[in-house]
């Protein structure tokens, strides 16, 4: 494939926060060509100083048909849909550790381009690197099946490739939830074109770059940074898309559910979320305090599981919602650069103002204020994208602050009299991602456990992930399931071959 010559490179000024400015170049991964990309330019702001750090110029709509055919031939000429699994899984491994080698280059520049604290992105990273891993080991250790025949035959069940995967990721935990999608779709055998967030789009570059050192075939992994309506859009649009995998907003992925219906295509969707808390009177209060912190407002808030509606049962409810306010309001916001921060900036301005409207209309609505609920207006503070942690008391669950998804630092907290009342309430949601639950009854947290409609629940811990454990959203929380063993098998078309064995004629019809 050959493209039109482009115009060089433009290295950008020296990268703040310790970023290295090699890696904020202005170049996007089309078919296996690094080269300007001929969208607009996305200024990219450093959102703990609210400075634009470079520009990258996104793809186009073009260049998603480009990038997919460059996929569809790279994945069949390189051998890579038909290699066998160890080596493609070696390839997977050496990503994996190219990776974890990078770990602090990595996580530098996601925290230049989202905020997040070095401690967080740095876990991210890890976390990327264990998952190219797993899906290597996941790949190499599948097996198909001989199944039991019900006829002269033998009869078999294998996977294979599905083609061009489109992997539509979020600002939120970039590297993490791109390794998510792309590893497992790559140990199947696909080729990925991955549109990662206009917000956040350095970290999945650079992943590319790590991809194609690690001897990835140049061209079965492409990464197109532009607006969703455009180009996220036309990727799910693309005849020769075969699976999309999404995380984003449920708005956004119902309207990306409509548009693959219409092409019969397969589409994972994880979405938002707006998660229980559960605290029992007879729970390790200190342990449930910090998990209750940690839930809400670690990652500023803006994660898809953050304990956001936090039900407490009604006899210790003055102490423990006046205590978490306490403690909430002793949390350090400052810079992610900072190793003394607990709550670094939210993504960018315009995210902040809309946390900080929803509050406000909350208390507009009839809510109490314990703590937080005002944007900073003075020093550092006031010039990055900060919002402190918030607490909010007094409304019944069907406020709209308990109904709608903020993903932003700000806890609800309710009360409770029984389990039939609690589960009443927590299921009231239109979400189903996550739970967590706290007592020291484990009867108890089983039957909650049971009862809540949740993907994920946690018992006396949160947040807590694995890649060996499958990661489902229910009702508009999502669609599909990522992680796990099984995630491989997510970008896999299964098969059935029928050999037959009978040595007798195959007659059909009076006259044969
Ligand atoms: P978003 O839906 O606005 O965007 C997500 C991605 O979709 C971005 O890359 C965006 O450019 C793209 N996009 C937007 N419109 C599109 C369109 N019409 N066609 C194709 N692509 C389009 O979400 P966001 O604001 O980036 O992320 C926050 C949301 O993500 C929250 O709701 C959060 O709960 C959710 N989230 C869910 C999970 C999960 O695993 N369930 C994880 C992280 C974030």
């Amino acid at each position: 494939m050959t493209l039109a010559a482009q115009p060089a490179p433009t290295v950008l000024r020296t990268a703040p926060g310790g970023a290295s400015a090699t890696d904020l170049v202005d170049e996007i991964y089309v078919g296996g060509i690094w080269r300007r990309g001929s969208g607009d330019g996305i200024d990219t702001v450093d959102p703990s100083t609210g400075e634009v750090f470079a520009t990258l110029h996104g793809a186009t709509a073009d260049d998603v048909d480009v990038a997919v055919q460059a996929g569809l031939d790279t994945a069949h000429r390189s051998g890579w849909s038909s290699m066998y699994v160890h080596e493609r899984a070696a390839v997977l491994h050496r990503i994996g550790n190219a990776v974890e080698h990078n770990r602090d280059r990595i996580a530098a520049l996601q925290t230049l381009d989202t905020g997040k604290t070095l401690t967080e992105t740095r876990a991210l990273t890890m976390s990327a690197a264990n998952t190219f891993r797993y899906m290597a080991a996941a790949v190499e250790t599948m097996d198909g099946a001989l199944t039991t025949p019900r006829g002269p035959w033998m009869t078999m069940s294998t996977h294979e490739p599905m083609g061009v995967i489109g992997a539509i990721t979020p600002w939120n935990s970039p590297i993490a939830s791109d390794a998510q999608k792309i590893a497992p779709a790559l140990a199947a055998g696909n080729a990925v074109v991955s549109k990662p967030p206009v917000w956040a789009p350095w970290v999945t570059l650079l992943l590319a770059r790590l991809c194609e050192e690690a001897g990835l075939p140049a061209g079965l992994l492409s990464v197109l940074p532009g607006p969703g309506r455009t180009v996220g859009e036309a990727l799910v649009r693309h005849p020769d898309i075969a699976k999309v995998t999404f995380t984003g907003g449920t708005n956004t992925g119902r309207h990306l559910a409509h548009l693959a219906a219409d092409k019969l295509m397969p589409i994972t969707l994880e979405l938002g979320g707006k998660s229980p808390t559960i605290v029992f009177a007879d729970a390790d209060i200190e342990r449930a305090l910090q998990g209750v912190l940690y839930g809400i407002f670690s990652s500023s808030g803006q994660s898809c599981i953050a304990g956001s509606r936090v039900f407490v049962q009604r006899s210790i409810f003055d102490k423990f919602t006046a205590e978490l306010a306490e403690r909430a309001q002793r949390l350090r916001l400052g810079a992610g650069t900072d190793a003394r921060t607990d709550v670094a900036p939210m993504i960018a301005a315009a995210h902040r103002d809309s946390v900080a409207r929803m509050v406000d209309d909350a208390v507009a609505a009839g809510a109490t204020l314990l703590c937080g609920g005002a944007v900073p207006t003075e020093g550092d503070l006031a010039v990055g994208a900060y919002y402190p942690p918030t607490v909010l008391t007094g409304v019944t669950n069907a406020a709209v602050i308990c109904q709608e998804e903020v993903f932003g630092p700000v806890a609800v907290v309710l009360p409770f009299d029984d389990e039939r009342d609690l589960i009443e309430q927590a299921n009231d949601s239109v979400y189903g991602l996550a739970c967590g639950i706290w007592t020291e009854d484990y009867r108890r947290a089983t039957r909650i456990a049971n009862t809540i409609s949740a993907g994920t629940v946690w018992v006396n811990t949160y947040k807590q992930f694995s890649i060996s454990t499958p990661f489902t959203g229910l009702r508009d929380s999502g669609l599909g399931t990522e992680k796990g063993r099984d995630a491989v098998r997510q970008y896999s078309n299964q098969k059935s071959i029928y050999l037959d064995l009978s040595e007798a004629p195959l007659s059909w019809g009076h006259r044969n």
